[in-house]
């Protein structure tokens, strides 16, 4: 559910007219809405309920700072795959015992941020990364928090590129290896271990995969513990999918995950950590564009856009479907014509949809991409020297520019010519 809906024959970001930001802020432009921000984050928070747990968006998602505040307000915490996340957050205001640190190729300097600036715990995928931590930690008279992150071999039934529960993936530890792992932890002196991670990957429709890498996690809860090890703490990734194409069936809810997670996990007595991203992020955002041209072609027409895929790369990257919709809503029945919804880029590689049927459009107007509020800004780049676009935030009736479109000055003044030219 989203806070996106036609109102008087206008698309509304909550209580604004999507039509009023394009006139103020120019196109095309992100707009996220904070009621349905704040609507996700409660749903995990209250699905996992009685369970101590922390809720800790993945930040990876949608990294502004209006979105991360909106967010640690409602007691969220972070999980930063970067220092430069790490940064971000605690410039937000994020305490550092609410964010975990994930990701394969953390640094010698990203870890030494990160125990400077104060961490809940580092998610460690592999070995050497756990000498290096122990390392660090040492040298600045300090332990260091740690979960091991195993890799259960699970498929996601996900698009290939964000599966990564699966041995040939390069994350985490085999779990069939937990033990050698966490015996290898517990005799460092610059670490110390808090629990198990899991992350098997993103965009995931189907709850079996869930529970059977949570169920191997328990097993595993139980070994480790026999073991000796203290297991206070579990992390169970992020990855629940979203309804991308309305016409399709729905993913599951946030409240059958966490059931899933009760059932699996909620007698072992752990802390639940959850990273959700995607789901809290994405369908609160819209991408907004205006029509420059429809053009016909042979046998297909496009629809030109001023948005292009630097600004929305996941159709160019994962094949991804969004929805687009007109911002003046379509007469009931309006007959829909099928066109290729592309960008002004010069690949052809920017298309958003191939043989879209929408309803009638024209050279001007508006139409807006839902879902777009995850791994869309954040993706973007200023390839062909267009600009990134910027983001606003709505609340009600009140909206805000979260980040301003850089002028072209900006741009251009970032390039240094040597100079011996
Ligand atoms: C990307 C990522 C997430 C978030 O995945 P979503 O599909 O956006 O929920 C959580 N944890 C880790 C370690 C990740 O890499």
């Amino acid at each position: 559910m989203d806070h996106f809906l036609y109102r008087d024959g206008m698309l509304h970001a909550e209580d604004v007219p999507v039509a009023e930001i394009a006139a103020a802020v120019g196109t095309p432009f992100y707009v996220y809405s904070t009621a349905t921000l704040t609507r996700h984050f409660r749903l995990f928070d209250e699905g996992l309920g009685d369970m101590p747990h922390l809720v800790c968006y993945a930040m990876k998602a949608n990294s502004n700072q209006a979105i991360l505040r909106t967010l640690a307000k409602l007691g969220a915490g972070m999980d930063v795959v970067s220092g430069g996340e790490y940064r971000r957050a605690r410039a937000a205001g994020v305490p550092g015992e609410r964010i975990v640190f994930s990701g394969v190729g953390k640094t010698r300097e990203e870890m030494r941020l990160a125990l400077e600036g104060g961490i809940r715990q580092f998610n460690v995928e592999s070995e050497p990364e756990m000498a290096a931590l122990s390392d660090v930690a040492q040298s600045m008279g300090m332990v260091a928090p740690v979960t091991v992150r195993v890799n259960p071999d699970v498929d996601a039934k996900t698009h290939e590129k964000i599966a990564t529960g699966k041995k040939e993936n390069k994350f985490g530890i085999p779990i069939s290896r937990a033990k050698e792992v966490y015996a290898h932890a517990a005799a460092l002196p610059g670490v110390r271990v808090v629990g198990i991670d899991v992350h098997i990957g993103s965009q995931l429709t189907d709850l079996a995969p869930f529970r059977e890498a949570y169920g191997l996690v328990a097993d595993l809860v139980r070994v480790l513990r026999a073991e000796g090890h203290q297991i206070d703490r579990l992390d169970l990734g992020g990855g629940l999918g979203i309804p991308y194409e309305r016409s399709n069936a729905a993913p599951p809810l946030p409240t059958e995950y966490c059931d899933v997670i009760r059932e699996t996990v909620g007698d072992l007595g752990c802390e639940i950590e959850i990273e959700p991203g995607r789901l809290i992020a994405g369908n609160a955002g819209l991408l907004v564009s205006r029509v420059i041209f429809v053009k016909s072609g042979e046998g297909r027409d496009f629809l030109i856009l001023d948005a292009a895929m630097n600004d929305l790369i996941r159709p160019a990257m994962y094949g991804a479907w969004h929805d687009i919709v007109p911002v003046v809503e379509p007469a009931a029945g309006a007959e829909t014509h099928p066109f290729d919804v592309v960008g002004p880029v010069c690949e052809s590689g920017d298309t958003f949809a191939k043989a879209r049927a929408l309803p009638p459009v024209s050279a001007g107007d508006l139409v807006a991409f839902r879902s777009a509020g995850a791994y869309g800004a954040v993706m973007a780049s200023e390839y062909n020297t267009r600009p990134l676009i910027p983001e606003v935030l709505v609340h009600g009736d009140q909206f805000a520019v979260i980040r301003a479109r850089p002028t072209f000055d900006e741009i251009i003044n970032r390039d240094t010519i040597p100079e011996w030219l």
